[in-house]
């Protein structure tokens, strides 16, 4: 007789207690995690088309914007980034992306992807761009679409869009934004500063989980869609007219992504339940904080950190005028190794900061402040803990300077 002897079975997960204190993710506010495990509901169950319309209610105030067409992309940010610009760039049109980090270099890749003619400008990592060199570019290039990213975690650059709608509007651009990192902890207004296009995710200042894009569009931006509008044989009905130019994805495509959200409920994908109910949560979070709010909150507990960091005696990379409020690039003191440092606060504190990408790699830790994390005692705590680790590492750094230079900021704050 054989026995077949069956693999164990693995144990369920059970997640280490963490702080999350890197760029993305972070912990997710527990409102958000009870909101998940909340029951499944079918796609055309009245609630739920309730609780979608809910949704695009709530994401039109997170984003400042009256834009009908205000969805949740099923997917991380680069599924909402991937719709946008698939959605908006036929193959051979031109496309704008000002790069300063690396998920500038993701535009250029997902637009390259989608088969526009990509053109670009370059500024150092740390730096941003000034509206006269965008418009210049604009004017050299004459692109239909200006892609750039607003915050780029890679170098904590928060690139200034305010007067940048203003001069797309001039040259008749459509300007789009991947505001991941920056909504709800940095002022975004999508109206008032003329973006067409914005899309976002939620593991960085909205507190929850990755797995969901909310996405806006102006109705500029949808005219553009409807110019290659797609209904799938078999849900098709007379009068649907269909464009022999679609879109070059399904998933992605932002058209029918609107018909499912749209009165027509036009079945594309099955809306993802729980991603739903965890979006609409971290929503009402930053709603009913108020948005000036939790800005505010994310500007004090940066600036806490980036107090705290300069006085335990650490260098700040980049250009600290225009640093994101929920992000700092902290220099990796030369007599230690960055890894054992980010080890050392993972294993002995449980607190995990980041490390960084390309150029800076090896060079700087990023240490986040946003969302559910953006607090006083989460700034000192991870404080208190980077100047043990650095110390334990050989590196001197001044006793409970960077804990007391933080806990002064609090008291100097506004309350
Ligand atoms: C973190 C981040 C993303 C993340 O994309 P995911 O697909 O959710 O991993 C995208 N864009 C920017 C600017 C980010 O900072």
């Amino acid at each position: 007789m054989t026995t077949t002897r069956k693999a164990p079975m693995p144990q369920p997960v059970n997640p280490p207690a963490r702080l999350l204190m890197g760029p993305g993710p972070i912990t997710a506010d527990p409102r958000v995690l009870r909101a998940l495990s909340t029951p499944l509901v079918g796609q055309y169950d009245p609630w739920m088309t309730d609780t979608m319309n809910a949704t695009q209610a709530l994401y039109r105030g997170v984003f400042g914007t009256e834009n009908d067409a205000t969805v949740l992309v099923d997917g991380t940010s680069r599924a909402g980034i991937e719709a946008v610009l698939v959605s908006l760039l036929a193959p051979g049109d031109r496309v704008l992306v000002p790069v300063f980090g690396r998920f500038g270099h993701l535009l250029v890749e997902i637009a390259s992807r989608a088969g526009a003619e990509v053109h670009t400008i370059e500024t150092a990592w740390g730096q941003v761009f000034t509206p006269s060199a965008v418009e210049r570019a604009i004017v050299a290039t004459k692109p239909k679409v200006l892609a750039v990213v607003q915050g780029d975690t890679s170098t904590t650059m928060n690139q200034p869009l305010d007067e940048l709608g203003a001069i797309c509007a001039r040259h008749g651009v459509l300007l789009y934004t991947d505001a991941t990192a920056t909504v709800g902890g940095n002022p975004l207004e999508v109206d008032a500063w003329g973006i067409d296009a914005v899309s976002a995710g939620l593991q960085k200042c909205l507190g929850g989980p990755s797995g969901s894009a909310p996405v806006s569009l102006s109705p500029r931006a949808v005219d553009v869609l409807a110019g290659r509008r797609s209904v799938e044989a078999g849900i098709r009905e007379p009068g649907d007219d269909v464009s022999d130019d679609p879109i070059r994805s399904n998933y992605l495509d932002l058209g029918m992504i609107l018909d499912y959200w749209g009165p027509r409920r036009l079945n594309h994908h099955t809306e993802a339940a729980s991603m739903l109910y965890a979006a609409h949560e971290c929503a009402r979070i930053l709603l009913e904080e108020g948005r000036d709010e939790t800005i505010a909150r994310h500007e004090l507990a940066g600036r806490a950190m980036l107090t705290g960091v300069q006085a335990l005696g650490l260098g700040v990379f980049g250009d600290v005028a225009h640093k994101m409020h929920n992000v700092v690039a902290v220099e990796i003191p030369d007599d230690v190794e960055g890894d054992a440092v980010r080890g050392s606060m993972l294993d002995d504190h449980g607190i995990e900061i980041g490390t960084s990408f390309g150029p800076l790699h090896g060079r700087v830790w990023r240490i986040g402040t946003m969302g559910y994390n953006a607090r006083k005692d989460t700034v000192v705590t991870t404080l208190a803990a980077l100047e043990h680790a650095l110390r334990r590492a050989g590196h001197a750094v001044p006793h409970g300077g960077g804990v007391d230079a933080a806990l002064d900021v609090y008291a100097g704050a506004t309350p």
